[in-house]
């Protein structure tokens, strides 16, 4: 008798089933080209998006360049547009280069697993965004993961190894919208000769001046033995991301890193696209200026009217919800209002709480914000301590 050949994705069934009965299973909703919903769960920061500005250049890049970039970066992907954005971010933030790449996410992988070589040390924060995490798992150095925003834990870590160290870390955490303390952190590392890292994702366009992100803010641009990482899909409203840094480092990874060399290069029209919204906060910085006071209101409003909203150091706002169920339905019952709020269940928060989260925006008016805090407060779970899942 010829026996059945074995189910290979049998083993989904179970796992589908448990992320079910935990309330944590996902699903896509199409979101309409246009919305009357009040959007606080975009990346959108500086509302640049669809500005015409922006949405011209994105079609006149494309009408132009063509649809698709045609190749890697090395040989048919790259285009005078990538050139100028590269020199143009490089510019307004402070650093000596910039290397643009197709995602944020490719950015991290290329700065982790270039500078984090055999034999030195990856010391990283225990809340870094997800593509940090994988690119220390990419790098040949071994990690050392510490405890969230202490520059003394990475102290030990760092004496603790002989070879090379790096620290890396969000400045602007995406979950909760706190800060790493750079400053401190770039002590720790300068002490040990090691270098830091920061993933600039929701810095860039709203810290600094004019927004020119925290590595700017915290006088750490241009310096010898800091980079930073970046995406274009947040303030400035497009697609990709970029590294920052020294020349020499810059050089190395165009040499070296993989999500570099064998990714195809950035689409025009976001490329266009980008550079179009970076001279727009160049001209405009009271943008930047706008999204942390529309931050700083909703976190006042919401505290005034009990809730356990997370200051705002940047744009991010989170309201911790008891369960994953009631913040889906907190975030359910705010869209029937015409409300649009993030939804942050596990595994994409690190301490297992379940959180709504608000993103600030330069374009919402008072009236907007006023709604939304209103909407928010009348649908609310019953306040109680959150309670983690796992
Ligand atoms: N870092 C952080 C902190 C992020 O929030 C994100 C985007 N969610 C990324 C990196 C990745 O950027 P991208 O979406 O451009 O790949």
């Amino acid at each position: 008798m010829t026996q059945e050949p074995a189910d290979p994705f049998d083993w989904i069934r179970e796992s589908s089933r448990r992320r079910r009965e935990a309330g944590l299973d996902r699903a896509l909703r199409y979101r309409d080209a246009t919305s009357s919903l009040v959007d606080l769960a975009s990346n959108d920061y500086l509302g640049l998006t669809r500005h015409p500005d922006v949405t011209e250049a994105a079609a006149e890049a494309a009408r132009r360049w063509g649809a698709g970039s045609t190749g890697s970066r090395l040989v048919t992907g790259t285009t005078a547009l990538h050139g100028q954005l590269e020199e143009e971010l490089a510019e307004f933030t402070g650093f000596e280069a910039a290397l643009v790449f197709s995602s944020g996410y490719a950015a991290n992988l290329a700065a982790l697993t270039t500078l984090g070589r055999a034999g030195s040390l990856i010391v990283s924060d225990e809340g870094n965004h997800a593509s940090l995490i994988d690119g220390c798992r990419l790098a040949r150095a071994r990690t050392a993961v510490v405890p969230h925003r202490d520059p003394a834990a990475v102290r030990k870590a760092l004496a603790s190894h002989q070879g090379p160290g790096l620290m890396v870390t969000d400045s602007v955490f995406s979950v909760d919208g706190d800060l790493a303390p750079l400053d401190r952190l770039s002590q720790e590392c300068r002490a040990r000769g090691a270098a830091l890292v920061v993933d600039d994702a929701h810095g860039l366009g709203v810290l600094g001046e004019g927004g020119r992100g925290a590595a700017h803010a915290g006088g750490l641009a241009g310096s010898p033995d800091t980079v930073s990482t970046a995406t274009l899909s947040k303030s400035l409203g497009s697609q990709g991301g970029a590294v920052l840094g020294p020349a020499r480092v810059i050089g190395e990874l165009r040499n070296a890193a993989r999500t570099f060399i064998f990714d195809t290069g950035l689409a025009p029209a976001a490329t266009g696209a980008a550079l179009a919204a970076l001279r727009r906060l160049r001209g405009e910085p009271e943008r930047a200026l706008r999204v942390r006071q529309v931050a700083r209101t909703l976190h006042r409003r919401l505290t005034e009217a009990g809730l356990p909203a997370t200051p705002p150091d940047a744009a991010v706002v989170s309201v911790p919800a008891p369960t994953p169920e009631a913040a889906v339905r907190w975030a359910a019952d705010c869209r029937e209002r015409g409300l649009w709020v993030g939804c942050f269940r596990p595994p994409s928060v690190p301490d297992g709480i379940s959180r709504v989260r608000l993103t600030a925006r330069a374009d919402l008016t008072d009236a907007e914000v006023d709604e939304a805090v209103t909407t928010l407060v009348a649908t609310a779970p019953p306040v109680g301590g959150p309670a983690r899942e796992y």
